[in-house]
């Protein structure tokens, strides 16, 4: 790591390459994540409901199962599974069925090549470097899953918290009382909010996954920063609301789930939160 440290011309790169391989991998855990958890709540349904046992197979693993084209079963090769090059060379169609590929892969994967790169540049290529990486994966993957099925999986968002928690006793970030004071304020936060809208409105605004995706920033932010992740959700709320708004027209627009705003704006405090605090007192005439 320190050899990397002294060559940042050959650690960039590699940070950039590690991110395609991953983003490579999280396209394989959005997509087949959400599929096994309703298998399984399927299962625990009948179950406890007594329904007679049905057998539905499986559906596929998310380590050990090769990668195949969605549309005609095509089993991928290695040199149709390269990050980002595959597709462009295939020119988003399956090599066998000539089926579109979904754009969901370069995407998923150049953004995370992007983000690992600014892992490296922010953090360096020790362990802190390293985990800003973890934290930057479960970020894309639950981002992912709840723009596609408006799920935020606690098989995601819980070890999100402890890794935070555990990153706090060697003080890698914050300290461990700033970060279990975060990971609570997280939670309370948007429970409160979410209990006061349903005993005015009598529906509910919010899942339960978006106040513990917040707790997990909490505990990655430390203390201070949950508020500017609340602020910064609400206002990339805004700015995305308003463009899909303008692009779809009134009737067509569905509502989008907050997860995804909940993870930019964590991740922009996690990175530069101090600095956004720094810059706001300043703005606001109070330092
Ligand atoms: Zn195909």
């Amino acid at each position: 790591m320190a050899f990397l440290d002294a060559h940042p011309g050959l650690g960039y790169p590699a940070a950039a390459g590690l991110g395609l391989l991953v983003g490579s991998f999280l396209n394989v855990v959005i997509l087949r994540l959400p599929r096994r958890l309703e298998w399984q709540w399927k299962r625990d349904a009948r179950e406890i409901l007594e329904i007679p046992e049905l057998y539905e197979p499986p559906p596929p693993g998310i380590v050990v199962e090769r990668s195949h084209c969605p549309h005609c079963g095509h089993a991928l090769s290695w040199y149709e599974n390269i990050p980002l090059l595959s597709w462009l060379a295939l020119r988003g169609k399956c090599r066998s069925c000539k089926a579109p590929i979904s754009i969901q892969y370069p995407l998923v994967e150049l953004l995370t090549g992007l983000l690992f790169l600014a892992c490296a540049w922010q953090f360096g290529f020790g362990w802190k470097g390293f985990g800003a990486m973890l934290l930057t994966s479960f970020l894309v993957a639950l981002s992912g899953i709840d723009l596609r099925t408006r799920l935020l999986p606690d098989q995601l968002t819980l070890p999100l918290m402890w890794l935070g928690m555990v990153a706090s006793v060697e003080n890698l970030y914050v300290g461990q009382k700033s970060a279990m004071l975060g990971a609570m304020a997280g939670y309370l936060s948007l429970w409160s909010v979410y209990w006061v809208f349903k005993q005015l409105t009598g529906k509910e605004g919010m899942g339960h996954g978006d106040f513990k995706l917040l707790a997990a920033l909490g505990a990655w932010t430390g203390l201070a920063g949950v508020l500017p992740t609340i602020l910064l959700s609400s206002l990339v709320g805004a700015v995305v609301g308003s463009l899909w708004l303008a692009a779809k027209g009134k009737d067509k627009a569905t509502p989008i789930p907050f997860g995804p705003y909940l993870a930019i704006a964590g991740w922009i405090s996690f990175f530069w939160g101090k600095d956004l605090v720094g810059w706001y007192m300043r703005l606001a005439g109070l330092a």
